[in-house]
């Protein structure tokens, strides 16, 4: 029983120590737990110095060389710290902020704002200053030299004052005005934590900067607080924690961050360093848009193309639509205005009863069939269309009867019999008009018109006969192709010699002496032989070519003129002014001057006729130019007076020296004894007003006769003289 007992005391006193011991380890690590987790201190640091302060941008932490120095001394002294990012623009503004236990970074002690003293701790990193210089830029003599430095580093100017009196230290606010000071040479290099400098150089555009080799000097890097018993004992606990830290820890530190790269560009850094890239980019970009732009416009370049391709042909035979056909003519006639034209307007007289007999199909396999035809045969300056239906328009140059021959031979007769070759009985009938383009054609080009003069033709073969063609009107076609040849051939006939001069001697009837003469011209062709003026005078008048003729005739007469004189004889001209010379901008009395100055002349040799009908047209400009005309001293006579155009009273307003009668408008028609009573007149009121006159076209001595009786002998006739060569001119009035 006593050993029973004995056991269960020795079981409880077991169980006691257990429990003791138990608590006793519980309460041990309870208070080892809370001695870990240690005092925590509130250290203030700027943020702005990469890569000694910065906030990390991915967690936003404070990091860098300054915050892990810092945490392991304060780690070693049994502190936890938290940083917090100074708010105050000095050190000195926040020593006297209670919300910071510690500062960051302090070289020695210094005076708060409100003058409270503080207390450093030792020293946790030497941090070197070095200067930076633009690239291959010497730098001047230490004592000579002109630094500049960020304003947030006044601690560290105030030591380079200290240990290099002579430097001139310039302060900025940012970075960006320090690299522009140092460019603009204001100062001569910058001044900065080598460390800081490891991290600010990278940023791309200082790639032009250059750290110099060895540093200026160093600066502490120490805590630092406000000096009171708390400041003193935590900085007392630092000197400890800074005491044992080893300084490869120090070196790795600072290896570890300035190792990194730690600056992030920003997006002029990126315009920076990639603007060859950026702008070859935005240069295919553009590129890129203008080739775009281009294509859609010249897809719908040819849209529009295809659109009016579609509208100016006829989709059935694929030739010219009336309105391409219209544009076509305008730009042909535009560009060859020396070509002479024809117009065929043709239509399938039976096409209805072909369509209603054989098909429309047959109708259509015609039409093709002939358009076909027709283009074929069609050179680069002539054109076609399907005006409608069966209606045909063609422009073709004017190349004769043969030509005409056998476009109908070659074209339409193989269209005649186009069903026949198949052995179908029906004939194909057809009508057209021609219309010869005249030279106001070309001037205004109208090719509805002259469609619709090329139709008038084209009805009367309809009307009358079944088959053919017709003219608008005959002689406007040898008309035409007169006037395309002379048109053609007027400059080479000039050049040759085929136009000469003649004259027709004038004479006194009562003394039978030659007392001047006409030149006329002759066109010695060399296809056609001799043409009269009548046969192309008109025709170059229309085509505007007539000054070209009369110049070289009146050049000719001059020369003549001054021949003779030169032999001693003084003969008297009269030359043709056509009123188509006689413009505003063409100073003909200059022209006859200078021809006479040219052969020194006499200006009474020269007489100047101009036409009745002439002065009629345009009296104003032909007075005036008459006008000037004397006073230069030539002799103006008005031709073919009696042709009718004029009225009488004109003969006041003219102020023309010699009037010349035309006996062939006078005597020519109607009742003889009038006409010669009416001549007898005209005689008296000529002479009644002063004026001297001629008479031409004498062919009779009866004529010559009452013209003398009625007291005018000066007279031209084929009665006295045909017009002749200059050579039989010289010897028929060897002295006149
Ligand atoms: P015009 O100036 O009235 O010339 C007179 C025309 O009458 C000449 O015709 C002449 O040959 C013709 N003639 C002369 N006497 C008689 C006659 O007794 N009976 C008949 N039936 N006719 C006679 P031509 O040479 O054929 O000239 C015709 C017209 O051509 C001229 O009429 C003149 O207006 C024009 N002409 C002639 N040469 C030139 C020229 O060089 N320049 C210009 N602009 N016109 C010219
Ligand atoms: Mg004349
Ligand atoms: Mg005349």
């Amino acid at each position: 029983m006593k050993g029973n007992i004995t056991s269960s005391i020795k079981l409880l006193l077991i169980l006691f120590l257990y429990v003791f011991l138990t608590l006793s380890c519980a309460v041990s690590s309870f208070a080892a737990a809370e001695d870990d987790q240690g005092e925590i201190l509130t250290v203030g640091a700027p943020t702005d110095r990469c890569p000694i302060f910065y906030q990390d941008a991915d967690t936003g932490e404070i990091v860098g060389i300054g915050v892990d120095l810092m945490r392991s001394a304060a780690k070693n002294a049994g502190y936890d710290v938290t940083f917090k990012s100074l708010e105050e623009a000095t050190l000195k503004d926040a020593l006297d902020n209670p919300s910071y236990d510690v500062l960051l970074p302090f070289g020695s002690a210094i005076k708060s704002t409100s003058g409270q003293t503080s207390i450093v701790s030792d020293n946790l990193l030497q941090t070197p200053f070095t200067l930076v210089t633009e690239g291959h830029h010497e730098m001047p003599p230490i004592n000579v030299l002109k630094v500049g430095m960020l304003r947030s580093l006044s601690g560290a100017a105030e030591t380079v004052h200290q240990l290099y009196p002579d430097i001139e230290i310039t302060m900025y606010d940012t970075m960006q005005e320090c690299v522009k000071a140092l460019r603009s040479k204001e100062v001569n290099a910058l001044l900065h934590n080598s460390y800081v400098w490891s991290y600010i150089l990278q940023k791309p555009s200082y790639s032009d900067l250059e750290v110099q080799p060895s540093s200026m000097f160093s600066m502490d890097f120490r805590a630092g607080t406000a000096d009171t018993s708390k400041g003193r004992e935590i900085i007392q606990r630092l000197n400890d924690g800074i005491a044992s830290m080893q300084d490869t820890e120090r070196q790795a530190v600072i290896l570890d961050y300035t190792s990194r790269r730690l600056y992030r560009m920003d997006f002029g850094d990126f315009i920076y360093k990639y603007w060859l890239f950026i702008l070859l980019i935005l240069l295919l970009f553009v590129a890129l848009i203008i080739i775009g732009v281009q294509r859609v416009h010249s897809m719908r370049r040819k849209n529009e193309e295809k659109l009016q391709q579609m509208i100016d042909h006829d989709p059935l035979t694929g030739v010219f639509s009336m309105r391409g056909f219209r544009k076509r003519v305008v730009e042909l006639l535009s560009t060859h205005p020396d070509v002479p034209y024809l117009l065929a307007y043709v239509n399938i007289k039976n096409f209805k009863f072909i369509n209603d007999s054989l098909g429309w199909d047959a109708g259509d396999e015609l039409l093709c069939y002939w358009a076909d035809k027709t283009r074929k045969t069609l050179t680069d300056t002539e054109t076609m269309c399907r005006i409608n239906a069966d209606r045909f328009a063609v422009l073709r140059c004017a190349g004769g009867d043969e030509k005409l021959k056998w476009d109908d031979s070659e074209v339409i007769d193989s269209v005649r019999t186009y069903f026949l070759d198949q052995g179908k009985k029906t004939r194909v009938q057809i009508c057209g008009g021609v219309y010869v383009l005249t030279p106001e054609d070309y001037r205004e080009i109208d090719v509805d018109h002259m469609l619709d003069l090329a139709r008038v033709a084209e009805k009367r073969v309809r009307e009358m006969r079944s088959d053919g063609y017709e003219f608008y009107n005959p002689e406007q076609w040898e008309k035409g192709k007169h006037i395309a040849e002379v048109i053609n051939q007027l400059p080479i006939a000039l050049e040759a010699g085929d136009i000469q001069v003649w004259y027709q001697p004038q004479v006194d009837y009562d003394t039978g002496s030659i007392t001047g003469a006409e030149a006329l011209c002759r066109w010695d062709h060399t296809k056609l032989g001799w043409l009269q003026p009548t046969d192309f005078i008109s025709t170059l008048e229309e085509s505007g070519l007539i000054f070209d003729l009369d110049s070289y005739v009146w050049d000719r007469v001059c020369q003549d003129l001054h021949r003779w004189n030169e032999q001693g004889i003084r003969r008297f001209v009269s030359v043709n002014v056509s009123r188509c010379d006689i413009r505003e901008d063409r100073d003909i009395p200059e022209h006859f001057h200078n021809l006479i100055s040219r052969y020194d002349l006499k200006p009474e040799q020269l007489r100047i006729e101009i036409t009745e009908t002439a002065y009629a047209e345009n009296s104003e400009l032909l007075i005036r130019t008459t006008e000037k005309l004397r006073e230069y001293g030539f002799h103006v006579e008005m031709d073919d007076f009696g042709s009718g155009y004029s009225s009488l009273h004109m003969l006041k307003e003219v102020p023309v020296d010699r009037i010349k009668l035309d006996l062939r408008f006078l005597s020519d028609a109607g009742d003889p004894e009038k006409g010669k009573i009416i001549i007898g007149y005209m005689i008296r009121m000529i002479r009644s007003l002063g004026m001297q006159m001629i008479t031409e076209g004498v062919e009779t001595k009866e004529q010559a006769e009452f013209l003398r009786s009625q007291g005018s002998s000066e007279m031209q006739g084929y009665y006295f003289y045909k017009p002749m060569p200059v050579q039989d001119f010289e010897k028929t009035a060897p002295s006149a």
